[in-house]
């Protein structure tokens, strides 16, 4: 195992790998990383490219990445196999406050799972985990976490047949007190949380999404609005949310031509 180390950039080997479902896959590392929940590393796998992941598991000793696979680059790192090598660079950007005593909600749909998990472990039991996907193999970790936790699919294959949403949205309205919502997954998702906290005054977190190349604030590939995603995020707070007129509606494409969410987003559609 590696120790902790200020450097920001190295080679590792895969040291273990799980298949989450047919489109997903955990990579596990033994080396120990400085990091906060939320934070994201660049993984480069060489003669390939180099692209962002958010750490999903992590502990003194390792760390892991889950990887959904869309395109090229995340095809070829899910058929990685133990003892591959690939670089790292990172830990990168704010990650979530951690309101480890608080009452909170943790909204995850698909993938955004990844990300939330470490945060997920730092918190108090008395957390509620809403997590939704589209069919019940997609939810990740289903059984990883000690707490509360809420299912949705969008065929009702697990749990309520509906979104998200729906669930945090009765758990406010049945008189559920919370002190902060953290969220990821689908932007529009995300967006809808943060519209119903702010309807009932909850501050809200939520981690973004853009086009990145370099992962700490040079290249400017990752501009939402005034936010340079990977530096001053990817996590963002309510009071920034409000101002981002980009939250929800536009992105830059890796051209850097600026297009419609849904066109940033379309493999979502494939
Ligand atoms: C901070 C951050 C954390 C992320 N964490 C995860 C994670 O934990 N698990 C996971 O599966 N995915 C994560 N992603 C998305 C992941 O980086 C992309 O899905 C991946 O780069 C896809 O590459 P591809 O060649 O397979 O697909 P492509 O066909 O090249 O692209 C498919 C889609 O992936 C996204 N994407 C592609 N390249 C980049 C890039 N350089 N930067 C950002 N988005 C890109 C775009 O939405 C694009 O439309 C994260 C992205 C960011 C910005």
């Amino acid at each position: 195992m590696n120790t902790i180390t200020d450097q920001k950039q190295f080679m590792l080997r895969v040291e273990k790998k799980v298949i989450e479902n047919q489109t997903h896959a955990t990579l596990g590392f033994s080396h120990a990383l400085p990091f906060r929940p939320g934070q994201f590393i660049m993984v480069w796998i060489p003669g390939v490219d180099e692209k962002p992941y958010t750490i999903s598991l992590h502990t003194r000793e390792r760390f892991a990445i889950t990887i959904e696979a869309k395109g090229i680059f995340s095809k070829k790192a899910i058929a990685l196999e133990k003892g591959d090598l690939v670089g790292i660079r990172g830990p990168f950007g704010n990650g979530f406050d951690v309101k480890a005593d608080a009452q909170v909600a943790v909204v995850a749909g698909g993938c955004g799972m990844a990300p939330l998990a470490p945060l997920v472990e730092k918190l108090d039991k008395k957390a509620i985990v809403i997590h939704g996907a589209r069919t019940r193999e997609h939810l990740l970790y289903p059984d990883r976490f000690d707490m509360e936790r809420l299912f949705c699919t969008d065929d009702g294959s697990f749990g309520h047949k509906g979104l998200v949403t729906a669930l945090l949205e009765k758990q406010i309205t049945s008189g559920k007190h919370f002190d902060m919502v953290y969220t990821c997954g689908p932007e529009i998702m995300m967006y809808h949380v943060f519209k119903i906290c702010e309807a009932h005054h909850i501050p809200c977190q939520v981690s973004l999404e853009r086009y990145m190349r370099c992962g700490f604030g040079v290249c400017g590939a990752c501009v939402c609005g005034k936010q340079v995603v990977c530096l001053d995020g990817p996590v963002f707070g309510s009071a920034v949310l409000r101002e981002m007129k980009d939250f929800n509606t536009k992105a830059l494409l890796k051209s850097g031509k600026e297009v419609a969410l849904s066109q940033y987003f379309s493999w979502r559609c494939k």
